[in-house]
């Protein structure tokens, strides 16, 4: 994987969100500040961390059940970042990786600090290194670091390859200027990023579908403490259903005053020109309002799911 298709998962980190409308990112920040990781209940029963408002393969809101898990968890994937920028986590060489957490069905995306690249492997067991002051971030967590004296898991060979092609094949769309998703050629949800298999029906998904680049916020948050991922204060990051997906995205909403965003909002992508994109969804630079009338939200779901 290379860094930039890493940070696309950075910039799309809720965990990244200083402030929410919504209680379940809230709940995740809580938690962190007294040092401990908490995901959400899907109601099929899977555990996302970090949370989400809505589960995103199936769109259902989810349960009000949260559940501990990790701290310790298993790196899935990552990009070796040799040269830190200024806002990295660390100011040495680190990785970026996919961790799941003990207990989470989802991975998280955070820096780990393990020295060399030759230290990392699917399957590394890491655990958390909390800041001596933590303030509800997700910088809380100064990054995770290799268990050195721990039995090593078991490796899914899954992991191995499915992460990284279906978010590769989305990208590349993305650097084109458009949106690829996939259709589920069983129950035809059309998932937005791209995904390999249907995790409604099981079904391998095969077919290609491009959506629109205009969509509806369905949520919102408004971010007052500076991130160095995201614009100047306040930003607002939000969920974008993008016409003729089933799934929302989370997306930076721009080009408007925070406090005139609205749930039902009509919006389309903003690219940035041509000759300065690379694989990653910093292409996209946020959404912006169409001027359209506000949608419906119950109508605007794409029927599919
Ligand atoms: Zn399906």
């Amino acid at each position: 994987m290379s860094e930039d298709l890493v940070a696309t998962h950075v910039l799309e980190f809720p965990g990244g969100y200083t402030r929410t409308t919504g209680p379940v990112i809230g709940r995740f920040l809580t938690e962190l500040r007294d040092r401990r990781l908490v995901g959400v209940r899907t109601a099929g029963g899977r555990v996302l961390v970090p949370p989400l408002e809505y589960d995103p393969d199936t769109g259902e809101p989810v349960t009000e059940e949260y559940v501990e898990v990790g701290p310790a968890g298993t790196v899935q994937a990552w990009a070796w970042v040799g040269s830190p920028r200024p806002g990295h986590p660390l100011d040495r060489p680190f990785a970026w990786a996919m961790i799941k957490l003990d207990g989470a069905d989802t991975a998280l995306v955070h820096a780990v600090d393990a020295g060399s690249p030759k230290a990392l492997r699917p399957g590394l067991r890491v655990r958390p290194r909390w800041r001596a002051a933590t303030a509800g971030h997700i910088t809380d967590i100064e990054c995770f670091l290799p268990e050195v004296a721990s039995l090593v898991a078991p490796v899914r060979a899954e992991y191995r390859v499915t992460p990284g092609r279906a978010l590769t094949r989305f990208l590349e769309g993305v650097r084109d200027g458009r949106f690829v998703g996939a259709r589920c050629a069983e129950c035809a949800a059309v998932y937005v990023p791209y995904r390999e298999s249907c995790p409604a029906c099981g079904s391998v998904v095969e077919e290609e579908v491009e959506v629109a680049d205009t969509g509806t916020v369905t949520t919102f948050a408004i971010n007052n403490l500076p991130d160095p991922r995201a614009p100047e204060v306040p930003f607002v990051s939000a969920y974008v259903l993008l016409d003729g997906a089933d799934t929302p995205m989370i997306a930076l909403i721009g080009g408007v005053p925070a406090h005139e965003v609205r749930q039902g909002m009509r919006v389309r992508a903003v690219w940035v020109p041509p000759e300065e994109r690379t694989l990653s969804m910093t292409n996209v630079k946020w959404f912006e309002p169409t001027g359209e009338p506000d949608a419906d939200l119950d109508e605007s779901s794409g029927g599919g799911a």
